[in-house]
């Protein structure tokens, strides 16, 4: 099989192509990204050592480049996760979200319908249902309406009613919507690799507001899992990601801290984001039905995860 995986430099991309690689070794992948600052080149460079992975550093709103990819590599299957990723870029420059969460998912679903693609996978997340009360017991299935608030969700949300709109027109296609990823490999700008690089310098740790918000907190070799299932045992249809792990940001930071030995590092608190979502807990039974679900301890997956952080410093 022969799998397309855009965004296969940045955080989850690059751990999800290392996945397949030491995976499926029989499996052909191409790499697309444009590397942007997100993009992690020392990694994907060690990716060039092996022989069944193509890379093309492309933009994927780049109709003619993406075509020219799809009529060389003809893919069997694609993986979009390229995207701008960072809520608080997305406020300073909606137009590049809109660009590349947006156009770029249009580019790469004409490409796989065109070309004759036999699946079609779209990155998505959580963050698409928008806020959930922080005393509320509910939680988002995937057939919960869509009502993102930042211009990062709002630019994913666009992007699933765009790949639902393909499904229509015949192309095999599947979302999944994830909730937030830890793991190595992550961009600094990002709250745990913040945290640690924070302590380590002695720096203290900005936080949000109250610290209250929620956030769940899925190991991104979890997710590199469920995504596999999904292109190969799932249907074409929509999948909520979750371990059903929820820390407010503050239990987090203070938990990092211990883990780091810089227990009584300081904290900061700034002033709050523009429409900062209280949580979004999503249900992840539809997942669980196809056998996924993640594998070993939150407190085991973060000790590693902090200690890795700390090792690169
Ligand atoms: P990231 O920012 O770390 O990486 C994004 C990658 O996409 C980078 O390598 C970047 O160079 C590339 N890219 C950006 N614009 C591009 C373009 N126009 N053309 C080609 N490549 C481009 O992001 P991530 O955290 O790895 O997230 C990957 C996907 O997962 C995204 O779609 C994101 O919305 C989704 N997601 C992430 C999380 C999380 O916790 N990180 C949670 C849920 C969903």
């Amino acid at each position: 099989m022969k799998i397309l995986v855009t965004g296969c430099a940045g955080f989850i991309g690059i751990n999800f192509t290392k996945y397949l690689l030491e995976n499926y070794p029989t499996d052909s992948l191409v790499g697309v990204d444009c590397l942007t600052y997100a993009a992690n080149t020392e990694e994907l460079a060690k990716l060039f050592l092996c022989d069944s992975f193509t890379f093309y550093k492309e933009d994927i709103s780049d109709a003619a480049a993406i075509d020219k990819i799809f009529s060389l590599e003809k893919p069997d299957v694609v993986i979009n996760f390229a995207a701008e990723s960072h809520v608080d870029r997305s406020f300073g420059d909606p137009e590049l979200f809109f660009k590349t969460n947006v156009q770029g998912t249009e580019v790469l679903l004409g490409a796989s319908l065109r070309h004759g693609v036999g699946r079609y996978h779209q990155i998505s997340t959580d963050e698409v249902y928008g806020e959930m009360p922080i005393d509320s017991k509910a939680r988002f299935t995937e057939d919960s309406p869509l009502a993102p608030t930042s211009p990062y969700s709002k630019s994913k949300a666009e992007a699933d009613r765009l790949v639902l709109a393909y499904r229509e027109r015949g192309l095999r296609a599947s979302i999944s919507r994830s909730t937030n990823n830890f793991g190595k490999f992550q961009h600094t700008e990002k709250l745990i690799p913040m945290t640690v690089s924070k302590l380590i310098s002695g720096e203290s740790v900005p936080i949000y507001g109250d610290g209250r918000n929620m956030r769940d907190w899925l190991f991104v070799i979890d997710h590199c899992r469920a995504v596999d299932i999904i292109i190969r045992a799932g249907k074409c249809e929509i999948y909520n990601i979750s371990a059903e792990n929820e820390w407010s940001n503050i239990d987090l930071v203070k938990k990092i801290m211990s883990l780091s030995g810089i227990p009584d590092g300081e904290l900061a608190f700034v002033k709050d984001r523009p429409n900062h979502d209280r949580r979004y807990p999503v249900d992840s039974s539809k997942i669980r039905n196809l056998g996924w679900q993640p594998e070993g301890k939150f407190g085991e997956r973060l000790r590693e995860t902090v200690e890795w952080y700390r090792g690169r410093k």
